[in-house]
């Protein structure tokens, strides 16, 4: 009874402190799954608008903690970040997604998202030379994905960084493209391959004029810079439609295929499905 007092007299300083304890926790647990492989990947597949055709795979992490079950990754890669695992658990993506793809039809390519952390070290260009040397694979093949936000602190730096990734023959994607700050300025200052377009762009595609008309106007300057265009979050026919009518190149999303771990996929489709 004390402590349910005491929390509705300070609800946000007492908030705070679970919250607190509760990231140590994760923290915790995460040293662990690092140490004992407790991660997986799963593929979504990237698709090109104006053949259907299936081009490559975004890899995006996967952790099934012993208790709480599936986390995602929006919660513990930051946690991985302020606690110095990013580089570590980046390195296993690095290499996963590289094994992954070795074992693919030589036309597709595979997708990995770089943190911020990640852009800092020289590690990152380090983990991808070696990955793509362990596992014999042309390095046009991979890409990187970076969001908006890891690019705002040390601009020159970070430019340098991916002018290095890019003279490897390795692909750079700009992530989330549109939900940072000044993001015409990144298109600017940094070279790309390609631009994806955040999926709250996508979702009000098609009942919103202005939002149209932003996303017109990116797959514009992208086809003026000579980098592809691709959309995130396709989730209707409705919004591939108006994506294709624009000369967009690329989608990807829950339409053309939701993200799934291969092997697990494949023991689920043996078990029966009223289980
Ligand atoms: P992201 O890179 O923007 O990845 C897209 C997210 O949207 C994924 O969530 C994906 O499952 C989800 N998604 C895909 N299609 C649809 C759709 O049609 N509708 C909706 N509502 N969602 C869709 P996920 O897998 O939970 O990943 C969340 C974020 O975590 C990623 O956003 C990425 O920033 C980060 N992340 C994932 N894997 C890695 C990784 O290996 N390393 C790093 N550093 N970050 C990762
Ligand atoms: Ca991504
Ligand atoms: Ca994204
Ligand atoms: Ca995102």
């Amino acid at each position: 009874a004390k402590r349910r007092g005491r929390r509705r007299a300070q609800p946000y300083v007492s908030g705070l402190a679970e919250r607190l304890v509760e990231r140590q926790h994760i923290t915790d647990d995460l040293y662990e799954a690092v140490q004992n492989g407790g991660f997986s990947l799963a593929f979504q597949p990237v698709v090109a608008l104006s053949s259907g055709i299936t081009t490559g795979y975004e890899a995006l992490i996967r952790w099934n903690h012993p208790t709480r079950g599936w986390i995602s990754p929006d919660t513990f890669i930051p946690i991985a970040e302020d606690c110095g695992l990013i580089e570590e658990i980046g390195r296993w993506v690095i290499m996963e997604a590289c094994r992954q793809l070795a074992g693919w039809s030589s036309h597709l390519h595979v997708a990995i998202n770089v943190s911020a952390g990640q852009l800092k070290s020289d590690a990152l260009l380090h983990h991808l030379t070696q990955a793509i040397l362990v596992y014999g694979i042309a390095p046009e093949r991979v890409e990187v994905e970076i969001t908006e936000t890891a690019l705002i602190d040390d601009a020159a730096r970070t430019a340098a960084m991916l002018a290095r990734i890019r003279r490897t023959g390795i692909k750079v994607a700009l992530d989330d493209f549109g939900t940072g700050q000044s993001s015409l300025a990144h298109l600017r200052d940094f070279q790309f391959d390609r631009i994806k377009i955040d999926r709250s762009f996508v979702i009000e595609a098609g009942s919103d004029a202005r939002c149209m008309a932003v996303l017109r106007a990116t797959v514009a300057i992208g086809q003026e810079l000579g980098v592809l265009t691709h959309a995130e979050g396709v989730e209707t026919r409705e919004q591939l439609e108006l994506l294709r009518s624009i000369g967009c190149d690329a989608v990807q999303g829950y339409l053309v295929g939701r993200p799934v771990v291969p092997f697990t996929d494949a023991v689920a489709t043996l078990v029966p499905a009223a289980v």
